[in-house]
């Protein structure tokens, strides 16, 4: 199996070499040329087998220059105790045919862990494989919960260090405190003067300097991503969807066959397009539904085919989704547009020059068939989580109330009642204020308080590691400035790079 560039239709790379370099040299993202099949005969088997297997079952179809052994190896170092519950993505049923998918049970409380945990492992195979005696350097941009969640991955790993950046004004307290009181001699966070957009951008432009690259390669080192740009983010993140698919069977809520709709908070399109991958791969799956919060750009590129971030970036109660543009999405459109190369890099091209594109009438046609898309304010995001709360007795944290609320308009407006997987991407405690606020119950102490607080409102338990950092010693101010010379300094001074 091999991977190509959404930009360059003459990539062709193992999955080691797409993982450790994290994106194409051209700036395109890599994706496999043909994806491998799920079969009812394989979701029967996969039904009765834990979490790590499920995940050795798929990835072993990926990475197909892994032998057995080195993807089982990383699949159980990931998937065991730093999870705080057997199941891994535990299934909780609603009820009313929908099925919340609660990805939040690792170490970091959110999402980011069902990926992050087993990134470095993959990463250290790749690299034992395309540069075995290279230091690798972990680029990230964060809005809140990839960086705490790589930083948790990749401390004190071998080989690597690793350098976050995280909008200075654009995380939540708890997200913050979780960073800057990161252990590890590795590891190394900076706030900047700007938005995760600019994090993102900055990032991304380090990565393909030719310059920087020269310079690093000097040292012995380079760069890598644990951004979902990396190939090895998203497909990690195929498995849980398709585990998920595995419980309804085992639970007899579903017959083999029967389809099941997905819905997912978006922000860098990553997480919606690991479930369109097991879709693509033969999942019965049948609406994809695309939530947005009032960063918006999404629900109203799926609506209209023309995708512009010319408007105003607004800060939720949902950081993690606060995001103008979406990374992933160009792995979709060169799916859909019949993986052409040319056109993706003719659209990549306008963003950047126009900060817009449209898609051509084709894809359009796709998106329709297999996507739905909404989002939802502050204010129905409150409104879900107290509404959910009082009558079911789930909490919800704001990202996940708005794919709730997102789910319940959309089937509201089609009738649409097949049986539905929502994911839940991270612990309600990461986001206290803005919960307790919607249960109608903030008040101005500390983040320790509030979480503290909203465990004795809700009976849900402040997770052990949050609890924990209010003893932790803060280990990083730095500020930079938001442009590539700002985080280009930044990246000098903190791995002590001269000459750069
Ligand atoms: C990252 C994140 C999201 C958005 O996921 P994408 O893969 O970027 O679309 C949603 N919710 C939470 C809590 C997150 O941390």
């Amino acid at each position: 199996m091999h991977y190509t560039s959404t930009r360059d239709a003459s990539v062709r790379v193992t999955a080691a070499q797409a993982i450790s370099a994290g994106i194409s040299a051209e700036g395109g993202l890599f994706v496999p040329t043909q994806l491998p099949t799920v079969t009812p005969a394989d979701l029967q088997a996969w039904a009765a087998l834990p979490y790590a297997a499920r995940a050795t079952a798929v990835l072993s179809r990926f990475l197909t220059d892994f032998t057995a052994e080195e993807t089982a190896a990383c699949c159980k170092a990931a998937y065991g105790e730093r999870f705080d519950t057997p199941a891994v993505a535990p299934l909780r049923t609603m009820g009313d045919g929908r099925y919340i998918l609660e990805l939040w049970h690792g170490p970091t409380c959110a999402f980011k862990d069902m990926a992050l945990q087993i990134l470095p492992h993959l990463m250290r195979v790749s690299i034992s494989k395309t540069a075995p005696n290279q230091k690798i350097v972990i680029l990230v941009a964060t809005s809140g919960d990839t960086g705490k969640a790589a930083l948790e991955g990749f401390k004190d790993a071998p080989g690597t260090e690793i350098l976050v950046f995280y909008p200075q004004d654009g995380v939540s307290d708890m997200q913050r405190l979780q960073m800057v009181t990161q252990e590890g001699d590795n590891v190394h966070v900076c706030a900047i003067k700007g938005n995760f957009d600019d994090a993102q951008a900055g990032v991304k432009s380090l990565f393909t300097d030719p310059a920087v690259l020269a310079a690093l390669q000097a040292k012995g080192m380079h760069f890598s991503s644990a951004n979902s740009i990396n190939w090895g983010r998203l497909v990690p993140q195929i498995v849980y969807y398709i585990s998920a698919y595995c419980d309804l069977l085992a639970s007899n809520d579903i017959q083999m066959g029967d389809a099941v709709n997905i819905v997912v908070p978006t922000g860098n399109f990553g997480n919606i397009l690991a479930a369109y991958y097991a879709r693509e791969m033969g999942l019965p799956v049948g609406k994809l539904i695309c939530a947005s919060n009032r960063n918006r750009v999404l629900t109203d590129f799926f609506e209209s085919g023309t995708y512009d971030c010319n408007r105003p970036f607004y800060t939720t109660t949902s950081p993690s989704m606060d995001i103008l543009i979406s990374s992933n999405l160009e792995r979709l459109l060169y799916h859909l547009s019949g993986n052409d190369a040319v056109e993706i890099a003719r659209l990549m091209e306008s963003l950047k020059k126009d900060k817009k594109y449209t898609v051509s009438p084709q894809v359009r046609q796709a998106m329709d068939e297999l996507f739905a898309a909404g989002c939802a304010d502050d204010s129905v995001v409150a409104q879900t989580i107290r509404r959910t709360f009082e009558d079911t007795g789930y909490l919800c944290d704001t990202h996940t109330a708005v794919a709730v609320a997102v789910q319940e308009d959309y089937r509201a407006r089609t009738g649409d009642n097949t049986p539905t997987i929502i994911a839940s991407t991270a612990n309600p405690h990461k986001f206290a204020p803005a919960i307790l606020d919607a249960l109608g119950a903030a008040d101005s102490a500390d983040a320790y308080a509030m979480s503290q607080e909203l465990e004795e409102k809700t009976g849900c338990c402040v997770p052990a590691p949050l609890r924990a950092l209010r003893d932790k010693a803060i280990r990083f101010t730095d500020v930079c400035e938001k442009d590539k010379a700002g985080m280009q300094a930044a990246v000098n001074r903190l791995l002590q790079l001269d000459g750069i």
